[in-house]
């Protein structure tokens, strides 16, 4: 089977590796790959919402199935545009609809979905420039802190916390009247807000059924015990040691059942992976967002615990056979540690020479992010540079590889977070 991955990240990496594994696939290409993904397969200079182009490689490439790493292409409908074109109807696409990729794309419609299926979520309302006064009555109000959504993707930006009214005042008259997130924030959420940890739970779904994959939990902050500028992710854990056995039915009867039930009841088309961004609050899970793809890092700790041939449960989710597979975990902790360029999340430099990268082994795994090849020389090439896993007995133990290795690997301005996983250690 030839295979088409889309995108450039650690997580595209991690789902080169594998993806490469599977005796299904016989190529994979990945576009526009980085220079980790070309280990495991041909990287193809295509930008992955470039849907004519896309299409075009597809077809003369003899593409069997295409695997979306990222929201974009998703939310841009590239699986209604490979449905609705005869030359490549026969090509499945790991993911939903664009109706479904709505999950993610706007906050108002995954609230109303929420709401109308009887999942856990924070009490919210909804506000445009048709309903500002009354948006800011309302903040008036509302307990604090409160919290402020752009409806639309906002590249992790869009979300703001408020500890005063003014504050959230000034903050929602910017995002409706400024256009301060664009066409994002025409819309804004306002939302209670929770207390208590976060995790992400995955599960792949052909619509009718799922098949629940290993638990983790992510790090977003720059700064250690979670302080400073939130960033893409600067490392990952899992499984998650408080997703025990009743936390984890609960989070299948209140989240993850009534979800596929409810695209399944509205007809919404979802053949790819759910992503729920959840909080447990006091022992019950409540959902923050969804999103219609793997996390990154998340994916990085998850597909090196996940011993399913990955391809062959992407074959029975669109065969629409999931329900009869079954999920295998690797019983060992895995922990992920990225390491990023001086300055980010903000301003950084790139093309700085990176040296003492291990190779893959099976207790631990290197996947590049923003890196790139010149010369034979590995260079950073972005913010997030690369991420280290490791797998171990334990969580303590697993954290203790991949930061020996952090240490050991060397660029200009590299830093990381000593503390990944510290509330469990
Ligand atoms: P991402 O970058 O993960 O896609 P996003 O921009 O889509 O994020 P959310 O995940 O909805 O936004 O929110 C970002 C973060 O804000 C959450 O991870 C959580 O820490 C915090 N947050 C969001 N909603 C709430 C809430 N109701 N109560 C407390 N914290 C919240």
């Amino acid at each position: 089977m030839k295979i088409l991955l889309l995108g450039s990240g650690g997580r595209e990496h991690a789902l080169a590796w594998k993806i490469s594994q599977s005796p299904l696939c016989g190529q994979l290409f990945i576009a526009p790959g980085n220079a980790g993904t070309a280990q495991y397969g041909q990287n193809v200079n295509i930008a992955v919402s470039d849907l004519p182009q896309l299409k075009a490689f597809c077809v003369e490439q003899g593409v069997d199935m295409v695997v979306p790493g990222s929201e974009e292409p998703l939310v841009n409908g590239i699986y209604d545009y490979f449905r609705e074109d005869a030359a490549l109807q026969h090509i499945p696409v790991m993911g939903p609809s664009r109706l479904g990729a709505q999950l993610e794309g706007s906050k108002a419609f995954a609230k109303q979905f929420m709401q109308r299926h009887g999942i856990p979520t924070a009490a919210y309302r909804e506000f445009s420039e048709a309903n500002y006064e009354e948006g800011v009555a309302y903040l008036q109000q509302h307990t604090l802190p409160v919290v402020l959504k752009a409806d639309g993707l906002a590249a992790g930006k869009g979300v703001v916390i408020l500890d005063s009214h003014e504050e959230a005042i000034a903050e929602f008259t910017q995002m409706i009247k400024a256009a301060k997130f664009g066409e994002a924030s025409r819309k804004v959420v306002i939302e209670q807000f929770l207390t208590g940890i976060e995790l992400s739970v995955f599960v792949l779904t052909d619509g009718h059924s799922y098949q629940l994959l290993p638990t983790a939990k992510d790090y977003k902050r720059i700064g250690e015990a979670d302080t400073g500028l939130n960033t893409g992710g600067m490392g990952a854990i899992s499984p998650v040691p408080f997703a025990d056995g009743d936390f984890m039915q609960k989070v299948e009867a209140q989240v993850i059942q009534p979800t596929v039930a409810g695209l399944a009841a509205e007809g919404i088309t979802y053949h790819g992976f759910i992503f729920f961004g959840l909080i447990n609050v006091g022992g019950n899970p409540y959902v923050i967002e969804y999103n219609c793809r793997m996390g990154d890092p998340e994916t990085e700790v998850v597909m090196p615990r996940l011993q399913n041939d990955l391809v062959a449960l992407f074959r029975s989710l669109s065969a629409g056979t999931l329900a009869q597979e079954s999920i295998t975990e690797d019983p060992r902790a895995a922990a992920t540690v990225m390491l990023v360029s001086a300055g980010y999340p903000e301003a950084y430099e790139k093309g700085k020479a990176i040296t003492g990268v291990p190779p893959q082994s099976a207790g631990q795994l290197v996947f590049q992010a923003g890196t790139r090849e010149s010369k034979g020389q590995l260079l950073t090439n972005g913010g997030r540079v690369l991420t280290i896993t490791s797998l171990a007995a334990s969580l303590p133990e697993a954290l203790a590889h991949s930061r020996q290795t952090a240490e050991a690997i060397r660029f200009e301005g590299k830093y990381y977070r000593r503390d990944i996983g510290y509330e469990f250690v």
